[in-house]
Order: C-alpha cells, then sequence, then structure tokens
C-alpha cells in the first residue's frame, strides 16, 4: 500500500472442507476425499482451515455414516501444521435447539481435545447472552475465540449497531472477531464502510466471512483489504463462486499484484483445486439449480442453502410453482418476527412458516413447535419487537420469557449418558446422542454392523410392473451391482396421472413418479397397515374430523388415544418435516375415534391420522 515501508498482509481461512461444500454439495463430502489433499492444504500458509461444525456433524450421521468425531481426528493428523477451526452456533452448538450448559461446555472442550482450535462462535439473533458459556468454555479449554455477529440488513440494522456488538464481543474476551454475511448481501461500499469502523472502533484483528450468492464477493473482500480487514475467508476454485466463496487463488493473485502479502503459496493451490475439481465430479447428484449466482438474494435476503430447502419442501408438496410465493412471503414472516438475520436455525423457522403461510392459504394458521417456541423467546431476543399480534395468537403472556433461553434447560448430560446405557461409552457418544437422538442412535447401529453409507448417486426408478397387491415394504434392492435399502415412506396425490411415492433409499428421501397402467383394487382399502417402515395405506381425508397433516413427515409424537376428549385446535400430533416439528391440531371438538398412526411413521397430506367425531 502507498506510503507505507512495511507491506500489508491480509491472511486466509480455507473453507473448502466445511462451508463450501455445505453450500454446493449439500454437505455430503466425505472423508475420504479430503484426506488425500490435506497434506498440501496444510503447507498452502493458510491463517486457518474451517474443517468441522455447521451442518457437517449432522450429515455425518445421518447420511454418511461416519462418526463425526472421528474425521475430526483424522482430519487433525493429517494437517498437524495450520490451525483448525470450526463454526459453532452457539447455545445451537451443532444442532438445531439451545443445548443446556453442560451440554455446551462438554461439547468445546471435547471439540478442542480432539483437534480444533479456532472456534468461530455467533447466534442467529445476535443475543450475545447465547455465546456466553461457549466462550467462556473456549477459553477453558485453551481454544482461541472467534467472536463473530450475523451481517444483515433491515430497518433496524445498521453499521453503528454491528461495530456496538463487535466492541461488546471484545468484551466478552473474543481473540478475532468475524463478519458473517452468510447469505452474501455485503456490497463492496458496505464491507468498506463497516470494516473501516470496525477498525477504528476495536484492536482485535476482523475477518470476513461472505459468499458469492449475488456475484459480489471477490469486489467485496477487495473493499474490504482496502478498509483494512486482516482476514478473509476462501474456497478452492473448483469450489468457489454461487453460494460458496471467493475463489482463493483469484483473492490471492489479486491481493498480490496490489502488493498485499498473503502467505500463499500460488502453485500448491493449483494442486488443491484440481483435485476438488475431480472430487467434485462424483458428487453431481448432490448439485442444485440454486447453487449459481442470484443477484435476487438482495431483495429477498434469503441465504442459498434456505433457497434449496424452499424448493425441496415444496417440491414434497408438489407445490414447486408457488416458489415467487413463499420468496415473497419470507420478507414480511421476518418482519413480523422481528427482523432476525436468516441463518440456521432461524432460516428454516421463518422459511417453514412462510411456506405454510402460503400453503394454508391463511397467514399463521398453522405453526410449528419451532415458531411458536421462537415466539415465546426460546431462542433469545430478536433484533426488533416481534409483531404483537402474531404473538398474541401463538402464545400466551404466561408462555413467554425474557431470560437467556439456556437458564430454563436443566442439566441434559447425566440423564442422555444413562439412556445410553452401554450403547456408547465415551463423551463424544454421548454428545452425538443429545444432539441428534435418533439419528445417532441409528448411526451407532449402522457403525456396529458395518452398514455402508448412502451411495453417491440415486438409484434409477424401474420401470412399475404389476406386482402381487402385498408389495413389501422396507427391502434391499440389488442393481447394477449396487446394494440400496429401500423404505416405503408413503404416496401422495395423483398429479397429471402420476403418483408420487416417498422412498427413502439408503435413508435418503427420493420421489418417485409413478404412471399406473393396471391398477388392482386392493381387498384391504382402508386398513392400517402393521409392518415395519408404516407403509401408508390410511384412507384418504374426506370428513370435517379426519386429522391430517399438511406436510410429508414423520411422527414424531402421538398426543391422544381413543376414547379422548379434544377441543377444537388442541394439539393430537407432530409430524417433523424439513427438521421442523409440526403440531397436527383436531378442526373440530369431539371424541377421539381412532388413531392411525404411531410414532416414527411416515405420514402425508390427505390422509386420515386421527379420527374425531
Ligand atoms: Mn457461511
Amino acid at each position: 500500500m502507498p506510503g507505507t515501508t512495511k507491506p500489508r498482509t491480509v491472511r486466509f481461512t480455507d473453507l473448502t472442507l466445511r462451508d463450501a461444500h455445505q453450500c454446493l454439495l449439500a454437505t455430503r463430502m466425505r472423508t475420504e476425499d479430503m484426506l488425500p489433499v490435506c497434506e498440501k492444504l496444510d503447507r498452502a500458509g493458510f491463517w486457518s482451515l474451517e474443517v468441522w461444525g455447521g451442518a457437517t456433524f449432522d450429515t455425518c450421521l445421518r447420511f454418511l455414516r461416519e462418526d463425526p468425531w472421528e474425521r475430526l481426528r483424522r482430519l487433525k493428523a493429517a494437517l498437524p501444521k495450520t490451525p483448525l477451526q470450526m463454526l459453532l452456533r452457539g447455545q445451537n452448538l451443532v444442532g438445531y435447539r439451545h443445548y443446556a450448559d453442560d451440554t455446551v461446555s462438554r461439547f468445546v472442550e471435547r471439540a478442542a481435545e480432539n483437534g480444533i482450535q479456532i472456534f468461530r462462535i455467533f447466534d442467529a439473533l445476535n443475543d450475545l447472552r447465547n455465546l456466553k458459556t461457549t466462550i467462556k468454555a473456549t477459553i477453558k479449554a485453551g481454544g482461541r475465540v472467534e467472536g463473530a455477529f450475523c451481517y444483515t440488513t433491515s430497518p433496524v440494522h445498521s453499521v453503528d449497531g454491528f461495530v456496538d456488538l463487535a466492541r461488546r464481543l471484545e468484551d466478552m474476551g473474543c481473540d478475532t472477531i468475524c463478519v458473517k454475511d452468510m447469505a452474501g448481501l455485503l456490497t463492496p461500499q458496505a464491507a468498506y464502510d463497516l470494516v473501516r469502523k470496525l477498525k477504528k472502533a476495536i484492536r482485535l484483528p476482523v475477518h470476513l466471512h461472505s459468499h458469492d450468492t449475488a456475484g459480489m464477493a471477490v469486489a467485496t473482500h477487495l473493499k474490504a483489504v482496502e478498509a483494512g480487514v486482516d482476514i478473509i475467508d476462501t474456497a478452492a476454485s473448483s469450489m468457489a463462486g454461487g453460494t460458496s466463496h471467493p475463489p482463493t487463488e483469484t483473492m490471492a493473485a489479486i491481493l498480490s499484484a496490489a502488493g498485499v502479502e498473503t502467505g500463499l503459496d500460488l502453485s500448491l493451490l493449483t494442486e488443491v483445486a484440481e483435485h476438488f475439481r475431480k472430487v467434485r465430479k462424483t458428487y453431481k447428484a448432490f448439485e442444485t439449480d440454486y447453487a449459481g449466482i442470484d443477484p435476487n438474494v438482495i431483495l429477498y435476503q434469503v441465504p442459498g442453502g434456505m433457497t434449496s430447502n424452499l424448493a425441496i419442501q415444496l417440491k414434497e408438496q408438489n407445490a414447486l410453482h408457488r416458489m415467487p410465493e413463499v420468496l415473497a412471503e419470507v420478507p414480511r414472516v421476518r418482519e413480523d418476527f422481528g427482523f432476525p438475520p436468516l441463518v440456521t436455525p432461524s432460516s428454516q423457522i421463518v422459511g417453514t412458516q412462510a411456506t405454510l403461510n402460503v400453503l394454508t392459504g391463511e397467514r399463521y394458521k398453522v405453526l410449528t413447535s419451532e415458531t411458536k417456541n421462537y415466539l415465546r423467546g426460546l431462542y433469545g431476543r430478536p433484533p426488533a419487537p416481534i409483531n404483537p399480534d402474531v404473538q398474541k395468537k401463538a402464545v400466551s403472556d404466561e408462555e413467554r420469557v425474557d431470560v437467556r433461553p439456556a437458564d430454563l434447560i436443566p442439566p441434559e448430560w447425566e440423564k442422555a449418558a444413562a439412556d445410553l446405557g452401554g450403547r456408547g461409552g465415551i463423551a463424544e457418544d454421548v454428545l452425538s446422542y443429545i444432539l441428534f437422538p435418533k439419528v445417532a442412535l441409528d448411526f451407532f447401529d449402522a457403525r456396529e454392523k458395518g452398514i455402508p453409507p448412502e451411495p453417491l448417486s440415486a438409484a434409477a426408478p424401474e420401470a412399475a410392473s404389476p406386482g402381487p397387491i402385498m408389495a413389501p415394504s422396507e427391502f434391499n434392492i440389488h442393481v447394477h451391482g449396487e446394494t440400496y435399502h429401500v423404505k416405503v415412506g408413503g404416496a401422495g396425490h395423483p398429479v397429471g396421472g402420476r403418483r408420487p411415492y416417498f422412498l427413502y433409499v439408503d435413508d435418503h428421501l427420493e420421489e418417485v413418479l409413478v404412471e399406473s397402467l393396471v391398477e388392482i383394487v386392493p381387498s384391504f382399502a382402508g386398513r392400517i397397515d402393521d409392518s415395519v417402515g408404516g407403509v401408508s395405506r390410511r384412507p384418504r381425508a374426506m370428513e370435517e374430523g379426519d386429522v391430517t397433516t399438511a406436510m410429508p413427515g414423520t411422527v414424531v409424537s402421538v398426543k391422544v388415544k381413543p376414547g379422548d376428549t379434544v377441543k377444537r385446535g388442541d394439539t393430537v400430533l407432530i409430524v417433523e418435516a424439513m427438521k421442523m416439528e409440526n403440531e397436527i391440531h383436531t378442526p373440530i371438538d369431539g371424541e377421539v375415534k381412532a388413531v392411525h398412526v404411531r410414532e416414527g411413521e411416515s405420514v402425508n397430506p390427505d390422509e386420515v391420522l386421527v379420527v374425531v367425531r
């Protein structure tokens, strides 16, 4: 930079092993595809490597049948030099709810012990009370704290407000401050203004994390460097761009041409990018149409990952054509909810609620449990007050809380360890179980039996043949030398003569459209199937008291039994769809005549789940 004697230095954090494949490949990259390039990544000269946290923990357990802790240990062994970094959602850790302080402290302690040195910690609502325990635990474990605030735009957000957050994070004992622009909203000029003010107001190094969703990332990072940013986040060029990040090689070349030191070895970076170019091809099945550059993000403020989630939700409803309405509904719900930044888990809460508002044709007629909890204050304090009319509709005054949400959660470690019994002896297993109870138990099972992960390409649907009426509901199919575990999840309404079937292929939900040519009227129509897997042969909802679900999902809990008296609006079932719990209410007063579902079964819209008369 002109006028300085010492060349300016900007350091880089590589995100290829965490955020880049989370954005581009639905977080599916396997450890075996990371290890071969680690030696080069480790020598390339990065300030840190983000390799863990975010959604990687969940997908390791749920889809890859990998122990996330084992992944961390293997990466640490392969990357001994460069500090390893993780993304931690404050009191939510790497899950979707608030956990008790004892869980949070242990999680951080084990993460540090297994290899994480830098903890990037944030809260979806920027409620810094939700960072307290993780920051304390990180300092205790000898880790470095990177305090992050979520960047967003709204009538209640301003540069001065963000600077104030950064000052408070500095006071809480952070070592670096991160501007977390998860949606790629930060324009080059806004980055310049924000970083300049931050550099004046705080003494700590400033780290910028942004996405290329709107195609602005290279320019944004360059302006941030001009304003004095200390560290920037990039990904290997073959895993960069679109909903991912700016390319490392490009940013390094731009800065080096401007006389800025990066400490990076450009020839090694080329080899790293070449490795991921090859690897990426094998994950083709997980690439989406929504990973490219989309300037609409500036209008809707919907992060890339959220757009693809919304598309999946709508596809399950045969309502993909209603995407524009849902995207228009998102900012309205966000305003009602006090302008939360849209990031996990607030993005899922707002997104699912917007989808329900559109599909039911009435705002807040159906609320998810998460929406209810959010409106109660159980996620913390949003940046602005919640719309009082919406809040009143959902929760009573007595149900509302204003304390730090985790203050209401009793310790959970001892009970979880006891529940798990002999199944998982070590602390890491107990943590996996507390974070994702059902998924972790399935994973422990698969680990014991040596069941392989989901295949990298989806099974091609075979032509339907008129088979016997009693079709199996859970089976293995052997095709093209591969074996797939298939569980029939249920069927939806036929559209244009094609009926959607929801099949779990190695636990990955696939929609298969079947155009029926020969049909046999089953003699057991309307009877409830008792087989494992709960294949759907439930009657179609016809009457007002036939309780059904608005979203295909899995029954988490059955709240009533035959003979119970219920009032209109009472919760009779809880159904999980897209990681959100939806309360299913009875539309009329009456007596429960029949319950057609059990916990763990898959359900679809229009099926009668509970009969009230
Ligand atoms: Mn990100």
